[in-house]
C-alpha cells in the first residue's frame, strides 16, 4: 500500500461520534490515508484541534459567524486551510473530484444534500447518515445506480450483513438468501415498567447500555426507533422485501447482525461495539486493516441472548413498518416527525412516550406522494416538520 498515494477522504461530521471514530482510524493508516476536508456545526473549538492535527485542505462549517470563529483560532497556524460554510461547503467538500471517500457522518436530514452530492459525484460513500437514505429512499438509489457510486454501510448491523453477504451481491435471491436477522439491543428501557416510561429523562435516554453515540441516534435507540430507520436502511440497501427482514433484540450487543440462507445456515458478524470496526471494514474494504478494536473474547463475555422485540413497548417498530408498506414520502415524514419529537424530547418539552404518538399523528395526517426527486423529498421532509411542530403545540 506504501507505494500507491494516499486516498483522500472528506469527513462529514467530523465533530461528532463517528466522525472522531473516523479520525481515530484514519491516524493509524497516514501512509493509506489523507484528509481533504473536516467539517461540524458546532464546536468550533475542537474543529481546530483537528485541523491542527489532521492539515486537512478545507474546514466546513454550518454559519459566516463560524467560520469567522475557525479563522480566528487557526490564524497562528502555519498550515492553509481553507474555510467554507453552509450547505453549498459540504457539497463542494463532498463532490470534490479530488476527494477519494466521503464518510456521511453528520446526523439528521441536514445530511441529506451532501451525502447525495457525494453519491452522484461518484465516489465511495461510507454511510453512517441513514437519515437521509430513509427519508430519499428511491431518490438515493436511482442516484446510486446512475454515477455508480460505491456505497458502504457504516451502520454496525448493515455492516454486519454486508459482510455476511457474499460480494458482490446481485440479488437476495441469486444468494440464496431466506432472511436478514438485525439484532438492537433493546436501549436501556429494554426491561424499565412500562409504567415508568413516561418520567424517563433525556440524560437516562442517553446513557446507552452498550453503544456510546451522538444524543440523537441514542434517543432513538431508547424508543427503538433507530431499529426501525434501520430496517426501512436494509430494505433499501439489500433490495429485500420487509417481510424479508425480522429484527431480533440481543441485549449484549455483540451479534452486529445475521443473514440466514437456504441451506440452514446462519452467518453472524460478530465483535466489540465499537464503530471502528465497521469504519475500518469499509474504509479497505475488501482488504482489512487495523481498526483499534480488541478482539473479541467469547468466553469473557460468556453468553449471548436474543429474544423477540416488544411492539407495545416499542411502538416506533410498527410504525417504521408502516411507513415503509405505505412507501413514496411515508419514510421521509415519519423521519421528519421524529426528528421534531427527538429534539423536543431532548429540550425537555416532550415525553418520551409521547415521541411515537408525535410520529403517529403527523403519519396519519401526511398525504404519501410519489418521490420524484430531491425537491419532492425536501417538500414533503418541511411540510413534515410543520406538522409535527403544530402537534407539539397543540400538546
Ligand atoms: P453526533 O451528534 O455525535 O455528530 C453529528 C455530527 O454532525 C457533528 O459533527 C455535528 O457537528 C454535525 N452536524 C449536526 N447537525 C448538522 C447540521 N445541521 N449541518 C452540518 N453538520 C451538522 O452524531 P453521531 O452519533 O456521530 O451520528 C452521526 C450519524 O451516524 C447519524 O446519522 C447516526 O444515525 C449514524 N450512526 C451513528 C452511530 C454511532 O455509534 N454514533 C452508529 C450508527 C449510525
Ligand atoms: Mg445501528
Amino acid at each position: 500500500m506504501q507505494s500507491q498515494a494516499a486516498q483522500s477522504v472528506s469527513v462529514l461530521g467530523s465533530t461528532g461520534s463517528i466522525g472522531v471514530s473516523t479520525l481515530d482510524v484514519l491516524a493509524r493508516h497516514p501512509q493509506r490515508y489523507a484528509v481533504h476536508a473536516l467539517t461540524a456545526r458546532g464546536r468550533i473549538a475542537e474543529l481546530a484541534q483537528q485541523c491542527r492535527r489532521f492539515k486537512p485542505r478545507f474546514a466546513v462549517v454550518a454559519t459566516e459567524k463560524g467560520a469567522a470563529e475557525l479563522r480566528q483560532l487557526l490564524a497562528d497556524e502555519s498550515s492553509s486551510v481553507e474555510i467554507l460554510w453552509g450547505s453549498e461547503g459540504l457539497c463542494q467538500v463532498a463532490s470534490d473530484p479530488q476527494v477519494d471517500v466521503v464518510m456521511a457522518a453528520i446526523v439528521g436530514a441536514a445530511g441529506l444534500r451532501p451525502t447525495l452530492a457525494a453519491v452522484e459525484a461518484g465516489k465511495k460513500v461510507l454511510l453512517a447518515n441513514k437519515e437521509a437514505l430513509v427519508m430519499a429512499g428511491p431518490v438515493f438509489m436511482r442516484a446510486l445506480a446512475r454515477s455508480g457510486a460505491r456505497l458502504l454501510p457504516i451502520d454496525s448491523e448493515h455492516n454486519a450483513i454486508f459482510q455476511c453477504l457474499p460480494q458482490p451481491c446481485a440479488s437476495l435471491e441469486e444468494a440464496g438468501v431466506e432472511k436478514i436477522l438485525l439484532t438492537g439491543s433493546g436501549g436501556p428501557f429494554r426491561t424499565r415498567a412500562v409504567s415508568d416510561l413516561h418520567r424517563v429523562t433525556p440524560d437516562e435516554a442517553c446513557a446507552h447500555p452498550n453503544w456510546s453515540m451522538g444524543r440523537k441516534i441514542s434517543v432513538d435507540s431508547a424508543t427503538m426507533m433507530n431499529k426501525g430507520l434501520e430496517f426501512i436502511e436494509a430494505c433499501l440497501l439489500f433490495n429485500a422485501r420487509p417481510e424479508q427482514i425480522e429484527v431480533v433484540v440481543h441485549p449484549q450487543s455483540i451479534v452486529h447482525s445475521m443473514v440466514q440462507y437456504r441451506d440452514g445456515s446462519l452467518l453472524a458478524q460478530m465483535g466489540n461495539p465499537d464503530m471502528r470496526t465497521p469504519i475500518a471494514h469499509a474504509l479497505a474494504f475488501p482488504e482489512r486493516i487495523d481498526s483499534g478494536v480488541a478482539a473479541l473474547d467469547l468466553i469473557a463475555q460468556g453468553r449471548l441472548d436474543f429474544e423477540a422485540p416488544d411492539i407495545q413497548r416499542f411502538p416506533c417498530l410498527r410504525l417504521a413498518r408502516e411507513a415503509m408498506d405505505a412507501g413514496g414520502s411515508a419514510p421521509a415524514v415519519l423521519n421528519a416527525a421524529n426528528e421534531v419529537a427527538v429534539e423536543a424530547f431532548l429540550e425537555g418539552k416532550l415525553a418520551f412516550t409521547s415521541i411515537p404518538a408525535v410520529i403517529e399523528q403527523v403519519m396519519k395526517s401526511a398525504q404519501v406522494v410519489e418521490l420524484t426527486g430531491l425537491d419532492a423529498v425536501e417538500t414533503a421532509d418541511c411540510n413534515a416538520r410543520l406538522q409535527a411542530r403544530q402537534v407539539l403545540e397543540a400538546l
